[in-house]
């Protein structure tokens, strides 16, 4: 590693021995691995990748193309770790080895104008947002797509663009600052994280996260100076990036004595958890980490935690869900969203076989490893298809794409929803 390159990595932030160690090469992770299902490659599953990492830890092996190839199509998803009965800490492990090949390799401009640039700012995530939208009012997207033109352009943009985050103004950048009353008697006191791009794609979903915390009693605090969780910074290896987000994240709600922080994005409430890992051994910030994530809480987690509201009206719908890997290994929530659903009264929750195995949506990497990701993302549709669900509902924005993305290609159009926009369309029907 050059000189350069060295100074780009903060000590620490590469794969430790100690964590790798604690792989005994055991195999029972490998089934439950998305890729190692799809290619039976070895050097493709979390037994592989850690045996990699460790090469390139004892110097045996270079940071080469071939390594940083196994290590970038793993989804980040995290079901080794679910399946590991020795507590190997994966997630980790995959974002420190990212982490050591970001120092090495620089992103591209496309992907530092991403995570630098339009992911930080409000006022570029509109001006997108309003490009977005435009293209779809106008029908110019899907002119582009149907005539053949964004196939002549580009293939892998043609192929790509059923990925494209929807564009929902207004945008819930609005909202951001202001403070909504609980609805009825007053039990709790909560701040809402809103995200980055959830704002601009995802604004509906947003306010009907806001709906539903009202109508459960709460007190709803947007607060004004929160900002991306960065979370993507982080899977990407960009770990500075993810230390200057979590710090403003933690100051935007510090000493306000809210009863709860909460998101309604599995993919930033995995790694909002997860701050205090980015402070390791820093006396101040360590602390404060471990207060804020302590605090957090996935909307779904939260409801299933209190005594929440049950008036919901009848919802006569078949209706499946898919774990967001992120909710799931990542914090460990399982039934809380299934707890939720099953309260409203006549729908008819369908398991999803293999609810576990990730969509293939896994932040950016649908647009990066878009064969693996469409591939995963048949499967999915396969069997979402056998439960005969109307409705798929899952708990990340970013899954909600894939899927919708699924059931245009491969499904038979199922709508795809939040779990708290199911709450809140029940709530509703309640009212009406
Ligand atoms: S995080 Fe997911 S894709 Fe990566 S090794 Fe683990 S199970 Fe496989
Ligand atoms: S990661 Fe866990 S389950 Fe997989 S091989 Fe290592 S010890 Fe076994």
């Amino acid at each position: 590693m050059s000189a350069v390159n060295q100074k780009l990595l903060v000590l620490g932030d590469e794969p430790q021995q100690v964590d790798l160690d604690h792989c005994v090469h055991c195999g029972l992770c490998l089934n439950a691995c998305p890729t190692y299902r799809e290619l039976g490659l070895e050097m493709d599953s979390p037994r592989g990748r850690i045996y990699q990492m460790t090469q390139v830890n004892e110097g045996k092996m270079e940071i080469n193309d071939e390594y940083v190839g196994h290590i970038e199509l793993c989804l980040a998803c995290r079901a080794c770790e679910t399946a590991c009965p020795s507590g190997v800490e994966y997630g980790k492990l995959v974002e420190a080895a990212r982490s050591q090949i970001a120092a090495q390799r620089p992103h591209s401009a496309f992907k530092r104008f991403l995570y630098e640039r339009l992911l930080l700012s409000p006022t570029l995530l509109t001006i997108a947002g309003y490009g977005a939208w435009l293209g779809q009012v106008t029908g110019l997207q899907a002119l582009a797509r149907n005539s053949g033109l964004l196939k002549f352009i580009s293939p892998k943009l043609h192929q790509i663009e059923v990925f494209a985050p929807p564009s929902q103004p207004p945008f819930f950048f609005s909202k951001v600052g202001k403070t909504y009353p609980a609805i009825g008697e007053q039990k709790h006191r909560v701040a809402f994280l809103a995200g980055c791009i959830a704002n601009v794609s995802f604004a509906r979903m947003n306010e009907a996260t806001v709906r539903v915390l009202q109508r459960n009693g709460c007190e709803v605090v947007i607060p004004g100076e929160q900002g991306c969780c960065g979370a993507l910074h982080v899977h990407a290896g960009l770990r500075d990036l993810g230390r200057q987000q979590a710090k403003q994240n933690i100051i935007a709600v510090a000493g306000q004595g809210y009863d709860a922080v909460i998101t309604n994005a599995a993919g930033c409430g995995s790694v909002l958890k997860e701050y205090p890992e980015l402070f390791v051994g820093d006396a101040e910030w360590e602390p404060r980490a471990k207060e804020f994530s302590d605090n957090l809480k996935d909307v779904s987690e939260f409801l299933a935690s209190i005594d929440f509201n049950r008036n919901f009206g009848e919802m006569r719908v078949k209706t499946t869900y898919q774990d967001s890997c992120h909710l799931l290994h990542g914090q460990k929530v399982k039934d809380a969203p299934r707890t939720l659903l099953k309260a409203i009264p006549g729908l008819d929750f369908r398991e999803l076989p293999l609810s576990e195995i990730c969509c293939g949506s896994a932040g950016v990497y649908n647009i990066e490893h878009t064969e693996m990701s469409l591939d995963l993302l048949q499967n999915k549709m396969r069997m979402a298809d056998s439960t005969g669900a109307e409705i798929i509902v899952t708990a990340n924005p970013g899954c909600m794409i894939q899927l919708q993305a699924g059931a245009k290609l491969y499904g038979r159009n199922q709508r795809v929803l939040h779990v708290v926009e199911l709450l809140d369309e029940a709530y509703q029907k309640a009212e009406s």
